[in-house]
């Protein structure tokens, strides 16, 4: 157990999956948390299901691609809240296919929404940031972003360029004591990779060392801990959490 009673964070993409999971253990460990998401139905039932049990969570539809609105955004959180801790960029999508087919919209809709919506939320956070002089920023990649992937070109460019993202902003944001790490998750079992077919996951699960595919949970419990105070000396670093999937 963690205490982040008081602390504000943001978690973008999280009305379901990975997202969502960070959020709620995020509020079970005493923080506020702010969900971030495309759809308002989708926010509102997020935010309830967290505020049900009686922990703190709020929600704004925000589309991360879009700068303008994004930075809005932000401003109205900090003035509402007076602080923003700690930003989670988890927001990310697929559009798989083989780079000798795929279209150049593919390629494009991916690299906008997983590494350019990145930057736009760590650019707009940093000003409030730097002006608290503190704050934590967890980017959410891929083990993909570090190995490649066959069919996942798009993808693994935008994973890759978080890890090379982060690693440039913990170096320009260390002197104002803001951390920046990147968690890089291997299988997790979500709506993203339930369409999957059996032989697919049967694969992946004779090469996980672990012999089980991730949960959600376990990315949040990676994010628990770098968003600490225990993990105060840690910036510019990329965590796998992947059963041992790629080592
Ligand atoms: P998910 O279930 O598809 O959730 C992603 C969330 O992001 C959805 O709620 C989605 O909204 C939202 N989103 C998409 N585009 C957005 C935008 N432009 N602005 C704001 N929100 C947006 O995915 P997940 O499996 O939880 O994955 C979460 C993160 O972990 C992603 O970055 C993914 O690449 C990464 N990851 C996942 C795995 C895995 O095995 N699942 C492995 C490695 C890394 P809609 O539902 O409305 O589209």
């Amino acid at each position: 157990m963690y205490n982040f009673e008081g602390k504000i964070v943001i978690i973008t993409g999280s009305a379901r999956g990975i997202g969502f999971a960070i959020a709620e253990t995020f509020a079970e460990n005493g923080a506020t948390s702010i969900i971030l998401d495309l759809f308002q139905d989708a926010v509102d039932e997020a935010v309830k299901k967290i505020t049900d049990k009686g922990f703190k969570a709020f929600g704004y539809v925000a589309d991360i691609t879009d700068s303008e609105l994004t930075g809005n955004l932000f401003k109205e959180i900090f003035q509402k809240f007076g602080k923003i801790d700690i930003l989670i960029n988890n927001a990310g999508i697929t559009k798989d296919g083989l780079l000798m087919k795929m279209k150049e919209s593919d390629w494009d809709a991916v690299i906008n929404v997983n590494l350019k919506g990145t930057f736009i939320c760590t650019q707009k956070v940093c000003r409030f940031m730097m002006k608290q002089r503190q704050g934590v920023i967890l980017n959410i990649s891929s083990i993909v972003g570090i190995m490649g992937n066959a069919g996942q070109a798009n993808y693994a460019a935008s994973k890759g360029g978080i890890i090379t993202l982060t690693k440039s902003a913990a170096k320009e944001f260390a002197s104002r004591n803001i951390r920046v790490n990147v968690i890089a998750p291997g299988f997790i079992e979500t709506e993203m990779t339930a369409q999957l077919p059996k032989e697919i996951v049967d694969k992946y699960l004779e090469a996980i060392p672990l012999r089980h595919i991730g949960t959600s949970k376990d990315v949040a419990n990676l994010c628990l801990f770098l968003a600490s105070k225990e993990a105060d000396y840690i910036t510019g670093q990329t965590i796998q959490v992947d059963g041992g999937l790629i080592m």
